[in-house]
């Protein structure tokens, strides 16, 4: 099965998706991982990767396929992947619908969270994390220890991130809505978006989405 995990910044997309990807045994796509992998093994790809990122610009879309198209044809992809941030506009669904038809796949089911704005400003600027081994807190769901030492690493490096104010999520859910929310009615058109109320414990959004792709 090729999923889409589908909401705005800070709706619990990548939380859930480590959640499917033991569940149902396939990877997830995360272009950003891959693209900082694919320039540390040195390839060619990765070199012209490297050209725009060290230079700040975005990498043009054609070179992020090719990346997915890779990724794809592995052993451990041939069954399906899990997307997640990725497609972000039309354009891009377009062309990632384009590239799985090539290998006689599609995008199977879009999950859509909804969290409603203010839910994720309280998620995201309660956040804390650990600068050594990237633990995550939350002030109120799961605060960091009182001596302030990590729980997974024992360091005492526990901050909140310069980004995860309210202002950057407001501004990161217009751009949202403005660009990637598009891509929804995109897929509704073909019938296979489900959504999913995103909140409520973890446990209870994973049932949510295990209903929703009809797995056990
Ligand atoms: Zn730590």
């Amino acid at each position: 099965m090729d999923l889409l995990l589908f909401g705005p910044p800070g709706a619990g997309k990548g939380t859930q998706a480590k959640f499917l990807i033991d569940l149902l045994r396939i990877p997830q796509i995360s272009t950003g991982d891959m693209m900082r992998a694919e320039r540390k093994s040195g390839s060619e790809l990765g070199r012209q990767f490297d050209e725009y990122m060290s230079a700040g610009k975005l990498v043009p879309d054609s070179l992020v396929l090719d990346l997915i198209l890779k990724r794809l044809t592995q052993e451990d992809a041939k069954n399906g992947a899990i997307f997640d941030g990725y497609p972000r506009t039309v354009a891009q669904a377009e062309s990632l619908d384009a590239l799985l038809e090539k290998l006689d796949r599609r995008i199977d089911r879009v999950v859509s969270l909804d969290v409603p704005l203010q839910d994720i400003v309280e998620r995201v600027t309660g956040r804390r994390v650990c600068l050594d081994c990237g633990q995550t807190y939350h002030v109120r769901y799961s605060p960091p220890p009182q001596n302030g030492e990590c729980v997974s690493c024992g360091g005492n490096k526990i901050v909140q991130r310069s980004d995860d104010t309210e202002e950057v999520v407001r501004k990161r859910y217009e751009e949202y809505k403005a660009k990637t929310e598009p891509v929804l009615a995109h897929y509704g058109a073909k019938g296979v978006v489900k959504g999913v109320e995103g909140v409520g414990s973890l446990e209870e959004i994973t049932e949510r989405i295990k209903e929703a792709i009809g797995v056990e």
